[in-house]
């Protein structure tokens, strides 16, 4: 006898059989990081140490076996895509990836809600990064699955901001008291967005350092003011670098200018070098969302305060604790 299967709804959310409806996130979109609070970050944290511990033991394990991510990129991704993918099959789940987006429906000009109504019949989440401001979040409103903003344009990186942020609690111990300087193109980087939000959830003084036309956005330094958190802006940072418990260090985003000379100069405005470190204190750290073009020498890889590259590796988990939540396996 054929057994009935119930018909797709449309208006109730999704709820797949079988998973914990009590979990913290489960069903959730992922869109900015001024949905959490201090004790979601508390969880995911807590989650995200649980997968490390499992990936060390014992690598690969089935905590998501039988679930599917569509790991959907408009923009060009090495790091984010690899590791949301890396972290789909450590948890035994699998991936549709699709990278090239301009070989695909959309380059025949679909547009993305049916493009994303269309992978949520195939997948369980869907992980997107795309060049306009706002469109994780007009994804989601169609979606019935969550949906994990994975960049948007100029706007946010939630995902990279979580992991920026575990990389400082792992790495310093805390993040209450801490000295944040943030240095490069704070215009046009969505990774030091994410983060100076985020940040303004715990006791923290933040400086941004840039040339004067990369300077963090007018909005994002109202939004910080109005949370009280000290914030001082500079565009050299010698003077800064000696009482930074953190440099946060980003790329010019080239593809954002809008003429080849602006970009031009700008370019490799700041570069950290190990003379320039010998001013930075001994327990401090360097990070950078990746990739990097030139702003930090290589010869700072062997510093124990070059931090980038555990930084990737603590992505993975911070990945790892997200699918699980939103899936309700975590
Ligand atoms: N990978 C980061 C991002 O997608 C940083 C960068 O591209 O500079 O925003």
């Amino acid at each position: 006898m054929a057994t009935h299967i119930p018909p797709i709804r449309k208006q109730n959310p999704y709820l797949p059989f079988g998973d914990q409806k009590g979990t913290r996130f489960y069903g959730q979109d992922i869109l900015s990081v001024k949905q959490f609070n201090r004790d979601d970050l508390e969880y995911i944290f807590g989650v995200a140490h649980e997968m490390a511990g499992m990936v060390r033991r014992i690598g690969t394990f089935d905590l998501l076996k039988g679930k599917i991510l569509a790991n959907l990129f408009y923009e060009p991704s090495t790091r984010t895509s690899a590791s949301f993918t890396a972290a789909m099959e450590r948890l035994g789940g699998s991936v549709i990836p699709i990278n090239e987006v301009r070989y695909s429906s959309v380059s025949k000009g679909e547009s993305l809600p049916d493009t994303i109504r269309t992978l949520e019949a195939y997948a369980d989440v869907i992980v997107l990064r795309h060049p306009e401001v706002g469109s994780a979040a007009m994804a989601a409103k169609y979606a019935r699955k969550p949906i994990i903003n994975a960049g948007d344009g100029i706007g946010e990186h939630p995902t990279q901001a979580l992991l920026d942020l575990f990389t400082i609690q792992e790495e310093m111990g805390h993040i209450d008291g801490l000295t944040i300087t943030m240095l490069g193109d704070l215009r046009n980087g969505r990774t030091v967005h994410s983060l100076s939000r985020l940040l303004t959830l715990f006791d923290v003084c933040i400086n941004y350092v840039s040339p004067d036309i990369l300077r963090m956005p007018a909005e994002i330094i109202g939004e910080i003011n109005d949370k009280n958190i000290p914030q001082k802006e500079f565009s050299d940072l010698e003077t800064i670098l000696p009482e930074s418990d953190v440099l946060y260090v980003t790329r010019v985003q080239k593809e954002r200018f809008a003429t080849p000379e602006e970009y031009e100069s700008v370019k490799g405005c700041y570069v950290i070098t190990r003379e320039i470190m010998q001013k930075a204190k001994e327990e401090m750290i360097v990070m950078h969302p990746l990739p990097r073009v030139g702003e930090i020498e290589m010869e700072l890889d062997d510093d124990p305060r070059a931090a980038y590259f555990r930084q990737v590796e603590y992505g993975l988990y911070v990945r790892m604790a997200l699918l699980a939540s939103v899936l309700g396996k975590a």
